[in-house]
């Protein structure tokens, strides 16, 4: 061992070049702990072996049948076998009785650097709205409140059954804020892809930090399938929603950072608030596959023909969408399903409502009657499907999970149909779009770990998560002199 071989004093001559180190550093991040992929990590519980029988299994695999009363058998992270009295000698038995079994909902667009703002954002008071407060505060952040942030955020993921997140991250402000969001994404045993972001406050016609993502992409992704990376473009031309705290590119810029993305072949994401850029990037020859949008809510058919052909997938955040004024569009889910667009759900922020899948299924379900009824179906399990499969389609990532198929990565949900908003329960898709709630989320599996069991973590310390993320957002409000006078 290397340390065997080191004198005691060369270690003590590190060590104390090390607390000198220290010393320089700010208070706050001096007591902070390395967060780097080579750095300590939180331990998660052990990929084990168990069979969960008697649960209605909604496979949400189009060569799958649903199961009123079936098993799901899981081994070392990955799904086994689906079926009705599996034998599974050795597996741990997890009563399924009275739950739904399902894939874990996947949410493709989520900024979770700015889960620290709960307590200082209104939906109600344009000043300090969404926008104007993660713009100010943004700017202040240190590594460790990045930390604390996602943490946050993903632990409320996790607690209403969502298994993979597409991690928004347009406040990467340093190397060390980048590590920041990834080790709380490790921390936390999620899957997800880090789009790896510009910052708040910076210039427009500056580059990102391509080479700092390629550093992401060699000390972070193991190829093991639990983090992947792509970049958070900015806005392209004027919008009218969110330009100043995404920037606003010029078709020149959007070239330079997307060509740059490209050659390290990672995919791009990009929000469309505003006037549709679909056919400048069209005629620039920019879309394809690789390419999510966010938000459809102002594109003509002529614009989904296009994105039809690319295929190019748009992510809906409806909670938050709902709120914006019709002037800047409608929620488009109809027209998407009718154009052939794959569509996927997405939570976007939780500074001024909670993130529940649920309530977001339920609430696209009443605004597609509202706006379209019949003329074009949707059906509650294609809600579900929007919710789970789709997003797995639409990050790439599909051969591994998104359904409760066997070889697929065992990233799965049980949820109680005996609380009482759910009791008793008829068609299950029906309950989960029409009834359901985070509360009701009692297990929770990613990559065949078991993250949470009848509704509590069981590994992740939830009062330390709050109080870490309490304390980083107080600090925060006094260093931003929030509110302003
Ligand atoms: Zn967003």
């Amino acid at each position: 061992m290397m340390l065997s071989h080191m004198s005691r004093r060369s270690m003590l001559k590190g060590a104390t070049a090390l607390g000198a180190l220290m010393a320089t550093s700010s208070n706050v991040l001096a007591q902070a702990p390395v967060r780097a992929a080579a750095g300590p990590r939180a331990p998660l519980p052990a990929r084990g072996e168990f069979v969960i029988r008697g649960a209605h299994v909604l496979t949400m695999d189009p060569g799958l049948a649903d199961l009123p009363s079936g098993d799901v058998h899981v081994r070392d992270g990955a799904i086994v076998a689906v079926g009705a009295n599996l034998n599974a000698p050795g597996a741990t038995a997890i009563q399924g009785n009275g739950m739904i079994c399902m894939p874990g909902f996947i949410d493709t667009h989520w900024h979770l650097w700015t889960s620290l703002f709960r307590p200082y954002v209104r939906a109600d008071v344009d000043a300090f709205g969404y926008f104007p407060v993660s713009n100010r505060l943004g700017q202040l952040m240190t590594p460790e409140d990045s930390y604390r942030a996602v943490i946050l955020g993903t632990a409320e993921a996790l607690s209403a059954g969502v298994t993979t997140i597409h991690n928004w991250a347009h406040n990467v402000r340093s190397p060390e804020h980048a590590d920041g969001e990834l080790a709380a994404m490790r921390d936390a045993g999620i899957r997800g892809r880090f789009a790896y972001g510009p910052a708040q406050g910076m210039p427009d016609d500056q580059m990102m930090d391509f080479a700092g993502m390629a550093r992401v992409q060699r000390d972070w992704m193991p190829n093991d399938g639990m983090l992947t990376m792509g970049i958070c473009s900015r806005n392209v031309g004027a919008m009218s929603i969110g330009g100043a705290a995404r920037g606003v590119l010029s078709i020149d810029m959007v070239k330079k950072d997307w060509g740059e993305a490209r050659k390290l072949g990672l995919p791009i994401t990009l929000h469309t608030s505003g006037p549709s850029p679909i056919r400048i990037l069209e005629a620039e020859g920019l879309l394809g596959p690789d390419v999510q949008l966010i938000h459809p809510l102002l594109t003509t058919l002529e614009e989904r023909d296009i994105l039809k052909a690319r295929g190019v997938s748009y992510s809906m955040a409806p909670v938050g969408e709902a709120r914006r004024p019709s002037a800047v569009g409608v929620i488009q889910l109809g027209e998407m399903l009718e154009s052939g667009v794959k569509v996927s759900l997405s939570t976007d922020h939780t500074t001024n409502y909670n993130c529940d899948p649920f309530v977001a299924m339920r609430l696209l379900f009443a605004i597609h009657q509202h706006r379209i009824g019949n003329k074009v179906p949707l059906s509650t399990r294609r809600l579900v499907q929007l919710a789970t499969l789709d997003g797995a389609v639409d990050l790439g990532i599909a051969s591994r999970t998104g359904s409760l198929t066997p070889g697929k990565r065992a990233d799965l949900i049980l949820v109680r149909t005996t609380d009482i908003n759910m009791a008793p329960v008829g068609n299950p898709y029906e309950a989960l779009v029409q009834l359901a709630q985070p509360s009701n989320v009692d297990m929770v599996v990613v990559d065949g770990r078991i993250l949470r069991q009848a509704g509590k973590f069981t590994a992740l310390d939830h009062a330390k998560v709050l109080s870490d993320a309490r304390e980083a957002s107080a600090a925060l409000r006094s260093r931003a002199n929030w509110p302003p006078a």
